[in-house]
């Protein structure tokens, strides 16, 4: 006997009784077109979150190559400030190189970065390129010695890294910027090695498809490849309401809304205590179907049994 109620137990009986007893009598029901929309939205989502790590990685390589670069022009300085104007004209140039990198590096970051999106970021990577090629022809022209041969090209070759770096952050931040925040601010994800989370206090358990942190909310978000309908399914609403409390037991923190997401687009579903209720007597009607092993349709809705994958089998059914 189950102790414990999934949120897709609760989805199959708040669709009709009957559905979930025959369920439970090992009549197995899969939407093969359904698994392949969930797995494709699934893998979507994990190459995201693999893009936001990249971008964190590149984000740190930019300021280490930065400062590194600055380190080296700074020994370059020690080694010239005796020297001619000319090396001092080459000083200017490589901190400008750095400057403007720096520069459009702090204004995308603090400022809305769409102003970004319509240059291409080639151009900037360009621009400092030839700051550097023509820092380069001045130092074979004019340099002497070895050391500062070394060292401008050690800042050199340093600076085009930053500058690559720079590009390929901001690259890849121009692609999480157009991924919609239930797709991208992501705390949890059923990868099939996911977390089985629990309530003993409700006896519910289950892998909710996303849960998502938007403007500071935790959002628990489940994935539907059903066409988006006119009016909300009381079976996916129970089945996110189970979904928020397995949420909340696990986050410590109060659930207010959940997200029901179609191919067409989401249905935002909010949490309050009716729906809680609600739930609360569902799971006690469904206790008793599974004690008694005994339940039937309850409704009288044709269209209701014509979408139900378990028709073909079912004693009641009006499709
Ligand atoms: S076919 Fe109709 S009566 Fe039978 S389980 Fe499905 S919804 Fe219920």
């Amino acid at each position: 006997m189950k102790d414990y109620f999934s949120g897709s137990d609760i989805e199959r009986f708040a669709y009709c009784p009957l559905n979930y007893l025959l369920y439970l009598k090992g009549v197995d029901a899969k939407s093969e077109r359904g698994e392949i929309y969930h797995k494709g939205l699934i893998d979507k989502i994990s190459h995201n979150i693999l893009i936001q790590k990249r971008i964190k990685f590149l984000n740190t390589l930019f300021y280490f190559l930065t400062i590194l670069s600055l380190l080296v022009l700074v020994v370059f300085f020690y080694y010239t400030i005796k020297g001619s104007i000319d090396y001092l004209f080459l000083l200017l140039l490589s901190i400008l190189s750095i400057y403007i990198a720096v520069w459009f590096y702090l204004l995308s970051n603090f400022f809305n970065f769409s102003l970004f999106k319509k240059s291409d970021p080639i151009i900037l990577y360009l621009s400092i390129f030839s700051l550097f090629a023509l820092f380069m022809t001045f130092i074979i022209l004019k340099l002497k010695g070895i050391v500062i041969p070394v060292l401008i090209l050690t800042a050199d070759l340093l600076l085009i890294a930053d500058s690559m770096a720079y590009y390929r952050l901001l690259k890849n931040i121009n692609i999480i910027d157009r991924v919609p925040p239930e797709e991208r601010d992501i705390k949890y994800l059923d990868d099939n090695q996911s977390e089985l989370l629990r309530s003993d206090k409700w006896k519910l358990q289950g892998r909710p498809d996303i849960i998502a942190e938007i403007n500071d909310e935790i959002v628990p978000i489940e994935i539907k490849s059903s066409n988006m309908p006119k009016i909300k399914p009381f079976s996916h609403m129970m089945q996110l309401t189970a979904y928020a409390i397995l949420v909340e037991e696990k986050y410590g923190r109060r659930v207010y809304y959940g997200i029901l997401k179609y191919p067409q687009g989401n249905i935002e579903i909010e949490i309050d205590e009716n729906m809680r209720e609600t739930l609360r007597s569902l799971i006690k009607k469904m206790e008793i179907v599974r004690d008694t092993m005994d339940a039937h349709r309850n409704h009288n809705n044709k269209g209701k049994c014509q979408g139900c994958y378990r028709k073909n089998v079912c004693p009641e059914s009006l499709a």
